[in-house]
C-alpha cells in the first residue's frame, strides 16, 4: 500500500502532482512519500503489540537525512552498517541507544567512533572482529555490548545476491560454532555479551526460512543461557519481502511474520530486535524520469530516458522488476507498444525494464519508475560523468528537496591533475 496514485489522470504522490515536481526540479529525481513510510513503519512496529521490542529501520535501504529523521521521529532505531551511517543517523537526531552495528567489515576507527557514541550493540562476525573490539574498547575504558550474528544455514529462497544465511555466504557465524564463539566473547576483557543476531537475506517472500532458521536461534538461546551467558535480546534482522510486480502474490504481511517470531522465540523473555528497510522505504519512493527519444529498432522499440543504471542498479544487478507508469494516466482503450525502457550510459545492462507494454510514450512523457524508494538512490553513482540526482520528499501537498542535485562541477572539483602535469 503506497500514496502513488492517479487523481483526475495525473500521477499524485500524496497530493501533490507529480508534473509539478518536475517542472520545479527537473528529471530524473527520487521522490518519497512521508505518509507511505509512515504507514509501513507503524503497521510492522505495531505488529508486535505489546511484546518488548525495537525497530530498527536498516537504513542502507534508504539513508537521506529526511527518510531518517521521519522514522526516527515516529520511534525507529537504526541499523547501520558503516561509521557514515553511523554519522548520518547521529545527524539525523537518532539517539545511540537506538542504534545496532551490523556487517562484516568493522574497521577500528569505525568501532571506536560507535563505542564513543554508545551504540546499543554491536552484531559481531566473526573472531577477528570480536578480538578488535574487546582491543579498541579496553584501550578506551569502555565496555561493548556485543551480539553475535549466527549464520543458521538456511536457503532464504531469495535472489542469490541478496541471500546471506547459507553456509557458503560470507555472513555471521556458524551457528554449529556459536557456543565456543560466546566462549571466547564472554572471556575476552572490554566485551559484554547481551544478546544474539540473524539476517537471512532480503526480499524473502515465503516465512518457512524465518521459521527455520528463528527456531534454531531460539534453541541456541536455551543452550547459550545454560552455559551462563546473559542473553537479553534477539535480533531477528529484516529482509520481508514487497510486492514489486503488479499481480505478483502478496508477501506475508508483517502481522503474519510476527507470529512466527512470536511462536519461535516469543518464549525466551527477550527483547525482539528488527531490521527491516526494503519493506519500509522500498514503496515508499519513486524514481520520475522523462522520455529523451523514443527509438525503434529492428526488432524492438526503445524508450530512451534521462535516468540510467548509474541512478537505479537493480534491475541490472539483480535482475529486478519495477514497474514503469506513464505520468499521464493512460486510457483504458488506448494503444500499447512493447518497449524496452533503457538509459543513455554506454552499457548494454543499462535499463530499467525490458519487454514491458506500456501505453505509446512519446519524447518529453514523463515516466515513473515504482517501488524505488529502498535500495535505489542509495546505490547511485556517477558513472558516465552522470551527477547524482536530487530527493524530494512529500507530505501531501508540500514538497521539499532533501538532496539537491549534484552538478558535473562537483564531480571535477573531486579530481586533480598530478603535481608533473
Ligand atoms: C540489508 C540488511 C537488512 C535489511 O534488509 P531488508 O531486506 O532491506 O529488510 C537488515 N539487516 C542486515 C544486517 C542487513 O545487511
Amino acid at each position: 500500500m503506497h500514496h502513488f496514485t492517479y487523481k483526475s489522470g495525473i500521477l499524485h504522490a500524496e497530493n501533490t502532482p507529480v508534473p509539478d515536481i518536475a517542472a520545479q526540479v527537473g528529471t530524473p529525481f527520487y521522490c518519497y512519500s512521508t505518509a507511505t513510510l509512515e504507514r509501513h513503519f507503524k503497521v510492522f512496529d505495531e505488529a508486535f503489540g505489546d511484546i518488548d521490542h525495537l525497530t530498527c529501520y536498516a537504513m542502507k535501504a534508504n539513508s537521506n537525512q529526511a527518510v531518517i529523521k521521519t522514522l526516527g521521529d515516529i520511534g525507529a532505531g537504526m541499523d547501520i552498517v558503516s561509521g557514515g551511517e553511523l554519522k548520518r543517523a547521529l545527524a539525523a537526531g537518532i539517539a545511540a541507544e537506538k542504534i545496532i552495528f551490523s556487517g562484516v567489515g568493522k574497521t577500528e576507527i569505525e568501532i571506536s567512533d560507535a563505542l564513543e557514541a554508545g551504540i546499543l550493540c554491536f552484531n559481531v562476525e566473526s573472531e577477528s572482529e570480536l578480538h578488535l573490539i574487546s582491543l579498541v574498547a579496553t584501550a578506551t575504558r569502555k565496555t561493548a555490548n556485543i551480539s553475535l550474528r549466527i549464520n543458521p544455514d538456511v536457503d532464504a529462497k531469495t535472489h542469490a545476491k541478496i541471500a546471506t544465511g547459507k553456509a557458503e555466504n560470507k555472513f555471521g557465524i556458524p551457528w554449529t560454532r556459536a557456543r565456543e564463539v560466546y566462549a571466547l566473547a564472554a572471556s575476552l576483557p572490554g566485551i559484554q555479551v547481551c544478546g544474539i543476531d540473524l539476517h537471512i537475506g532480503s526480499q524473502i517472500v515465503d516465512l518457512e526460512p524465518y521459521q527455520l532458521a528463528y527456531e534454531r536461534i531460539g534453541e541456541l538461546v536455551e543452550n547459550l543461557r545454560s552455559d551462563g551467558h546473559d542473553i537479553q535480546h534477539v535480533d531477528l534482522g529484516g529482509g520481508l519481502g514487497i510486492p514489486y510486480r503488479q499481480g505478483d502474490n502478496e508477501p506475508p504481511l508483517p502481522r503474519e511474520y510476527a507470529d512466527v517470531i512470536k511462536k519461535a522465540v516469543g518464549s525466551l523473555g527477550c527483547k525482539i530486535i528488527t531490521e527491516p528497510g526494503r519493506l519500509i522505504a522500498g514503496n515508499a519512493g519513486i524514481l520520475v524520469a522523462r522520455v529523451v527519444h523514443m527509438k525503434h529498432g529492428e526488432n524492438k522499440h526503445f524508450a530512451v530516458i534521462d535516468a540510467a543504471m548509474n541512478d537505479l542498479l537493480r534491475p541490472t544487478l539483480y535482475e529486478a522488476h519495477h514497474e514503469v507508469l506513464s505520468v499521464v494516466q493512460p486510457s483504458v482503450n488506448g494503444y500499447t507498444q512493447i518497449v524496452d525502457v533503457v538509459g543513455p550510459v554506454c552499457e548494454t545492462g543499462d535499463y530499467i525494464a525490458t519487454n514491458r507494454e506500456l501505453p505509446l510514450l512519446k519524447q518529453n512523457d514523463l515516466v515513473a519508475i515504482m517501488t524505488a524508494g529502498a535500495y535505489g538512490a542509495v546505490q547511485s553513482g556517477t558513472y558516465n560523468t552522470r551527477a547524482l540526482i536530487p530527493e524530494v520528499l512529500v507530505s501531501g501537498d508540500q514538497f521539499a528537496v532533501v538532496r539537491r542535485r549534484m552538478e558535473v562541477k562537483d564531480i571535477i572539483e573531486l579530481d586533480q591533475t598530478a603535481p608533473w602535469q
